[in-house]
């Protein structure tokens, strides 16, 4: 009788930039795992149906990636909190009695990171200033705020889009636009940049950041350059860092845990592997 491969698989459109079946494989190989994670084209159009027929595809499950994320949460019998918060699922998988459940790990993936290469980060709960508006940022806003922090700033570009946020978020989030950030660096205890700036091939990031206390621990979520000119300019100045390959390492683990049934390690040899494969050295 021949044993019964598991499936998963990164979908989305386009998935062909995705790192998924680098993290997901190195995973398998490490627990021995006879198991399976694919890369499927899987159009807008065709979404929903291709989630709501996931076991007819052969999957146990499947991340999704851009412009899925939305038709996925909606395609859902269950979402957990995240999911329903953000509106948006990237990690799906079947339950026992075949319901197509949904999370969205981002900013779980957020925590582990930080969690991990900063512990503690987290016991002041003291006050965070996110920069950005996007995705990413709604995600982080939800996790800081699972950790009690006291008070989220939303410092963003277009202003409208903090604000968007923060009334949903509720009393503890406070939108400003770019021209408060001066003022707002010098009361706070976690500086998070979650705009595409200081990505390669983006405009830079311009911040002073003298103002900032020496404690104040600093993430980029950019992880293209590894080290970008933001976490330079930080650890300069004496403050604690993080750069954020391992939010996109860390994202990864609820679901091979769902699929697969072992919680996995996010290592530095993953790191070094992935990190290798972006053509980002270190
Ligand atoms: P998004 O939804 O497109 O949001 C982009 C954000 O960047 C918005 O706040 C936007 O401001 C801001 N921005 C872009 N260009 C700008 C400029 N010239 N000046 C000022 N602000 C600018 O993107 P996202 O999904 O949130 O992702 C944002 C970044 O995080 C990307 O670089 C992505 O690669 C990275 N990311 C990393 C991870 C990880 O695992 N480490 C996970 C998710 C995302 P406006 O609203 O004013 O346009």
């Amino acid at each position: 009788m021949s044993a019964v491969v598991k499936k998963a698989a990164v979908t989305g459109h386009p998935v062909a930039h995705s790192r998924s079946p680098l993290i997901h494989g190195y995973w398998l190989e490490q627990h021995g795992i006879l198991g399976e994670y694919a890369r499927i084209d899987v159009a807008p159009a065709a979404a929903s149906d291709f989630y709501r027929n996931l076991r007819s595809a052969g999957l146990v499950g499947a991340n999704v990636t851009v412009p899925n994320k939305e038709i996925a949460a909606s395609a859902c019998d269950w979402l957990d909190e995240t999911a329903r918060t953000m509106g948006a699922a990237n990690t799906l998988w079947l339950d026992e009695t075949g319901r197509l459940c949904g999370a969205n790990t981002d900013g779980m993936g957020f925590l582990g990171n930080l969690d991990q290469l900063a512990p503690g980060w987290d016991r002041s709960q003291g006050t965070a200033l996110v920069l950005g508006a996007g995705g990413a940022a709604r995600a982080i806003v939800w996790a800081l705020l699972s950790r009690n922090f006291t008070a989220v700033h939303v410092v963003n570009r277009t202003e409208e889009k903090a604000r968007k946020i923060c009334d949903e978020f509720g009393s503890k989030t406070f939108a400003h636009g770019w021209e408060s950030l001066g003022t707002l660096l010098g009361k706070v205890d976690l500086l998070v940049n979650t705009t595409s700036l200081g990505m390669t091939g983006k405009q830079p990031l311009e911040i002073d950041l003298s103002n900032l206390p020496r404690h104040a621990l600093v993430n980029d979520i950019v992880y293209s350059p590894l080290e970008t000119e933001l976490l330079k300019q930080a650890e300069v100045q004496g403050n604690p860092t993080v750069d954020g390959i391992g939010m996109l390492l860390h994202q990864a683990v609820p679901g091979f845990e769902r699929w697969f049934g072992v919680r996995p390690e996010v290592t530095d040899d993953l790191r070094a592997l992935v990190l290798k494969d972006l053509g980002v050295f270190v």
